[in-house]
């Protein structure tokens, strides 16, 4: 018997999710954010799912080479461009859509041997201050961009660092107003939560990245729990073994937590080096033989020990949800101060994963 610890990628999830990013931007079309192996589910496991697309996003050629070499002929959008001028002859040969933020960019395309023009996303810094042109400055590069042999059809891009918020779109709207005087263009603007919240920023394109994978871009789950949203990645292990302990006995690393009275505790196969998350307190939800109850003590890098007191009948061999249906990847994430994004990219190379 190996580990019991498996990863699984729930594929109807996935086609469900696109299908609510599509009925909450109706008339805009969709690229499909895939960066960062999509959000750790594996972009080569996960692709096929979402074809209902009408692009995919991403940031990493060797990821775009792999949709191309699996046959998707659609667009395929670099959401940070090209990193040397050298990578132009891998986007001229694979026909990818590339992201504009600095002028260097703008000389490279000038300079460049294409076989035929490439598509660009002009993007505008809209007051995150990472990447893009300030908004004075959007006008002159467009012009610049829209006179070179080497560019397609040409569209403004922004990003939002509040996208949650109507007050974090306000800002950054009139931002990008202002970058876009006088430009009759195309516009891609919103992230999963302007998607999802922001009707205003939805324009051509928009941009979900961690809705396709049913969590939330807030970071508190109960913010998405009328949207339909499902999760996609479910986290199983079991129990391994099990402790009865009496009043004081400590448990795991740094005895962080002591029993105040007698108590069962079961020891999961799962740890930080699963990417189970090493912050996660005492309290943290999970789920054992079908009931919500917790973790107690450290995370350990291959263990986890949770409180069996709600699930009497729990022994060794019952099975544990991590996340997934019944336990949110957000809960968890905010237990441990962090945001379902991380977790999920975290999700470690030895968990095997399975389709469903
Ligand atoms: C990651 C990313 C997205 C998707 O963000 P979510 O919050 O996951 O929806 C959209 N646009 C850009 C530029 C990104 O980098």
């Amino acid at each position: 018997m190996s580990r019991p610890i498996v990863a699984t990628i729930d594929t109807s999830a996935l086609r469900h999710n696109l299908a609510i990013a599509r009925q909450a931007a109706p008339h805009s079309r969709i690229w499909s954010v895939v960066k960062a192996n999509a959000y750790g589910h594996g972009i080569d496991r996960v692709w096929q799912s979402l074809t209902d697309t009408d692009g995919f996003a991403l940031l990493n050629l060797a990821e775009a080479i792999l949709l191309r070499e699996h046959g998707w002929e659609k667009p395929i959008l670099l959401l940070e461009g090209f990193f040397h001028a050298d990578e132009l002859e891998i986007l001229d040969r694979y026909r990818l859509t590339t992201s504009v933020h600095s002028n260097w960019q703008i000389q490279a395309l000038a300079k460049a041997k294409l076989a035929a023009p490439l598509d660009v996303y002009l993007k505008i810094n809209s007051g995150m201050n990472r990447l893009g042109f300030q908004p004075e400055q959007v006008n002159q590069a467009w012009h610049k961009l829209r006179s070179l042999d080497n560019v397609g059809e040409m569209t403004l891009m922004a990003h939002f660092a509040e996208g949650e918020t109507t007050e974090g779109i306000a800002g950054p709207m009139k931002r990008i107003a202002d970058a876009a005087q006088g430009l009759d263009c195309p516009r891609s603007l919103a992230n999963s939560a302007a998607t999802l919240w922001h009707r205003e920023t939805h324009y051509d394109w928009v941009r979900p990245g961690i809705i396709l994978y049913g969590a939330s871009p807030s970071g508190n789950w109960q913010d998405i729990a009328r949207c339909g949203l499902q999760p996609a990645m479910t986290l199983n292990s079991a129990i391994i073994a099990v402790q009865g302990l009496k009043t004081g006995d400590g448990v795991g690393y740094g005895a962080r937590y002591r029993a105040t009275g007698e108590q069962r505790i079961g020891v999961v196969a799962c740890g930080y080096a699963d990417g189970y998350p090493r912050h996660a307190p005492t309290g943290t939800p999970v789920w054992v033989d079908g009931v919500k109850t917790q973790t107690v003590g450290a995370i350990s890098m291959d263990m986890i020990t949770v409180d069996l007191t709600p699930c009497p009948q729990a022994g060794i061999g019952s099975q544990v949800e991590l996340w997934g249906n019944n336990v949110k990847i957000d809960e968890v994430a905010s237990a441990a101060g962090t945001v379902g994004y991380e977790l999920m990219c975290a999700l470690a190379p030895r968990v095997p994963v399975q389709l469903r």
